[in-house]
């Protein structure tokens, strides 16, 4: 059994905390999440919803039933409880199907009807903001940068930092409000970020309930990928987006209809990426990327065979690029089978361009690489 404790906030040096006690028959810890004291008015006070997602995962996996103190908003308990936990735990022994005990409302949580997005510079996350303009059905007001487990090392803090000054300095040039949220998930939690993904980062949207009406969570994947992964959240968003919605709160899988590289297409008809693109594993948007990391290689592949690489110099060692080009086209060769890679071959080969012998040499070498460390 699990028992998530009436939530609460707390003021210290400047923020404010939603914090509740999170009980086991083992242990008592302490679950919170934290914005600037100025935008306390948007965190979630007397509702369970952002705990409950947020432990749903590991609830699940060790089979802990939930009792919840405070209410859970009606809409989202529903659709856990109905959907999305039974989906999961249908699928292998990984998780457990578990009852979730609270009082529930359907009382809808005042907010202040803002628009939010996740912003880091990758190309899901600029896609989103290309297309939710003043000029769109769901205009953005804000875009936001959660603290749940993507920044890594022990430092991850100061990363959550720089993060977010890079997500001020572009909500400046574009005219987006920004909200920012520290949590102690990565102290406390303990899955893989990759598997919890979406419950994390829906989680701290609920957790501003206050703030949004409307969050939009950006796909990873086109809709024709769904499928059930459990070790790769990703793969299921438009489930758990749907199932993670409340009364007041709604959530949109947003950039499922198109494929990876129609995005990087429409990204380039947008003079902002230029600056900002950075699909890149190390670093921040705004800073040069990479080149040569798993990511790099593929998305840089797909510029160039869309013939926008040289539109991202800011951004892009062009020049090393293409001294590399057997390299990279090879490595993204060598990872055929993979769909987000096949989009980058198929359209290497729609387009005619020419692909160095060279490359083949390197798949092969690639190749043997990636299948030693699979072993
Ligand atoms: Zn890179």
């Amino acid at each position: 059994m699990l028992k998530i404790g009436r939530s609460a906030i707390t003021r210290k040096d400047g923020t404010a905390r939603l914090t509740a006690s999170i009980s086991t028959n083992l242990r008592t810890i302490v679950l919170w999440f934290s914005v600037p004291e100025a935008q306390a008015d948007c965190l979630t006070v007397g509702r369970a919803d952002p705990f409950l997602l947020a432990l749903l995962p590991a609830a699940m996996h060790g089979g802990h039933e939930i009792i919840c103190e405070d209410p859970v908003s009606e809409r989202l308990h529903y659709q856990l409880c109905n959907d999305l936990i039974p989906a999961l735990a249908s699928v292998g022994d990984w998780y457990q199907s578990i009852r979730v005990t609270a009082p529930t409302t359907n009382q809808p949580h005042p907010n202040q009807d803002a628009v939010g997005t996740g912003f880091s510079g990758g190309v899901d996350s600029l896609f989103t903001i290309y297309c939710h303009g003043t000029d769109s059905e769901c205009p953005l007001t804000h875009i936001a940068v959660f603290n749940s487990g993507v920044f890594e090392g022990t430092h991850y803090r100061d990363g959550f930092a720089t993060a977010c000054g890079k997500a001020a300095q572009f909500g400046n040039e574009t005219g987006l409000k920004t909200v920012f949220v520290d949590t102690n998930f990565v102290e406390v939690l303990p899955e893989r970020f990759l598997d919890v993904y979406s419950f994390r980062n829906l989680s701290c949207a609920l957790a501003l309930q206050g703030l949004f009406s409307t969050y939009l969570l950006s796909s990873g994947h086109d809709a024709g990928n769904f499928h059930i992964d459990l070790h790769n959240a990703a793969s299921f968003d438009p489930l758990t987006v749907f199932c993670a919605g409340t009364e007041s709160l709604t959530f949109y899988n947003a950039g499922t209809e198109v494929k990876r590289w129609e995005k990087l297409n429409a990204l380039s008809q947008w003079p902002v990426s230029y600056r900002w693109l950075h699909p890149c594993v190390y670093g921040y948007a705004g800073e040069k990327n990479c080149g040569h990391c798993k990511k790099c290689a593929r998305d840089l592949t797909t510029l160039y065979a869309l013939c926008a690489l040289d539109l991202y110099n800011q951004v892009i060692d062009v020049k090393a690029y293409h001294h590399n080009i057997a390299a990279r086209i090879g490595f993204v060769l060598a990872n055929r089978g993979n769909h987000l890679y096949d989009e980058t071959i198929l359209l290497l080969q729609k387009r005619a361009i020419a692909i160095p012998s060279t490359a083949y040499v390197y798949e092969k070498q690639f190749r043997r690489f990636l299948m030693r460390n699979e072993r």
